[in-house]
């Protein structure tokens, strides 16, 4: 799961599937197709945390999910990324930046819905603990976030 790691991405918000992440608590900004196909096709599916930027906003702490996307039936992956901060306003259609750092959990099925918010706090929880150690706060700096024109250097 660490081999293509950090790596980093940027593409447009799009409208999801309606799964209610937002219903949730857990609101989930979802890549276009397109950027998803650029990933690299090995990438394992789970939870990864890291760093994100809305536009030319403030770089946040994240976890982010790929995934299996059940619009496309199960054949083609979804990459969703929960930015650990409270927005005023929702951001479709604005450019989101990220690097992914690290890997936390595969993809798991819960037994109940409260079962799956437990989880997913906890792996908030977990995000949090990692991007304050020191080596992980080097990446909320790099210069990916703040040159928006900058170009994207993977596995650096
Ligand atoms: P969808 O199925 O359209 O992805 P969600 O319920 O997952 O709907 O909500 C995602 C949307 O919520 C994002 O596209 C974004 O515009 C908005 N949003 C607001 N706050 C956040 C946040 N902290 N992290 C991610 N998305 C957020
Ligand atoms: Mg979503």
């Amino acid at each position: 799961a660490m081999r293509h790691l950090p790596y980093f991405c940027r593409g447009e918000v799009v409208k999801g599937f309606g799964r209610g992440s937002k219903q949730l608590g857990i609101p989930t900004a979802n890549f276009s197709e397109q950027v998803v196909e650029s990933f690299p096709s090995d990438i394992s599916t789970g939870i990864y945390y890291g760093w994100a930027c809305v536009g030319n906003g403030d770089v946040h702490k994240m976890v982010l999910s790929i995934g299996w996307n059940p619009f496309y039936k199960n054949i083609k992956k979804s990459v969703e990324t929960h930015i650990i901060h409270t927005f005023k306003e929702d951001f479709y259609g604005e450019i989101l930046s990220i690097v992914i750092i690290g890997y936390i959990r595969p993809e798991k099925n819960f037994d109940s819905l409260e079962a799956l918010i437990a989880a997913i706090q906890e792996d908030i929880e977990e995000a949090k603990r990692q991007l304050d150690l020191p080596e992980h706060l080097k990446l909320k700096e790099d210069n990916f976030f703040h040159l928006p024109e900058g170009k994207i250097v993977n596995n650096h």
